[in-house]
């Protein structure tokens, strides 16, 4: 028998470097007062489709979905912060009104085609902020994840960032790039096809080459931001000047989760 296409063993002589990433993972989460935070590997198929949003690549066709000897649905966790905002609501964490801050490490189960660097059960670490629209939430988690990096030994990152507004302003958005686009449609890979209509902020970051050239000199979603939405990002990027985080702005920065607003960021190595 061997492992699973897409999942991967980790042997004794390696788990040195994953515990090293791990405990650098929790210093620096100690050093910004994040809360290590553990949900169960699998949910309720339901809490992923109202939660991710269904027209995400993620919900129509990488999820691990099976009926359990019960009949109900069952999905092994694609990310985490479904689940997060589950627990937080089901422990009445909010009855508070403190802001809360926690971590998680741990596998996720995405049904993709396997390749370099990419499994199907991956390893993800990951922040959440809940109870703050404060821009100031968002540099932090900014810094945080530049700090850890910078802790690695890891140099010359390059930090992108966008934003991509509220769900009214995005709406505004989203009309006018499908009219950008819908003159190329022939251009667009086949699921662009299918996106442009349902989710068009993703053709903007499909790297398929005819994607790319269509989308060339598309409208930019920052100039159709709300008036609280541009101070927000305005604010963010103030923050970042203050720390000493240099950054470009990446106008092509789109995430295609549903719940995602203003704040999209990318560091890359
Ligand atoms: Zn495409
Ligand atoms: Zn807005």
């Amino acid at each position: 028998m061997q492992a699973l296409r897409g999942t991967q063993d980790i042997l004794p002589k390696d788990i040195w470097k994953w515990n090293y990433v791990e405990k650098k993972i929790r210093e620096w989460c100690r050093l910004y007062r994040f809360g290590e935070i553990r949900t169960p590997m699998f949910e309720a198929t339901e809490l992923f489709l109202r939660g991710i949003g269904d027209t995400t690549d993620v919900v129509t066709k990488e999820m691990y979905t099976f009926n359990d000897r019960g009949g109900r649905s069952i999905t092994l966790r694609p990310e985490n912060t479904a689940a997060v905002v589950r627990s937080f609501l089901e422990h009445k964490a909010y009855a508070d009104d403190n802001v809360h801050k926690v971590f998680y490490i741990g596998s996720m189960f995405r049904y993709d085609r396997p390749q370099a660097g990419r499994f199907r059960e991956f390893h993800q670490f990951g922040v959440e902020t809940l109870g703050s629209y404060s821009p100031a939430a968002d540099a932090e988690c900014i810094a945080l994840a530049v700090d850890f990096f910078h802790s690695l030994g890891l140099k010359d990152l390059k930090l992108l960032i966008n934003s991509i507004g509220h769900v009214e302003c995005r709406k505004a958005y989203r009309e006018r790039l499908i009219k950008f686009l819908e003159p190329k449609k022939n251009q667009l890979c086949d699921d662009c096809k299918e996106r442009l209509y349902k989710n068009p902020l993703r053709v903007l970051d499909c790297k398929e080459d005819g994607c790319k050239a269509a989308s060339e000199g598309a409208p930019q979603i920052t100039d159709y931001l709300c008036e609280d939405c541009h101070n927000k990002f305005e604010a963010v990027k103030k923050y970042l000047t203050a720390l000493g985080i240099p950054y470009e702005i990446d106008s092509r920065l789109v995430r295609g989760l549903d719940y995602y607003t203003n704040t999209a960021f990318e560091i890359q190595y």
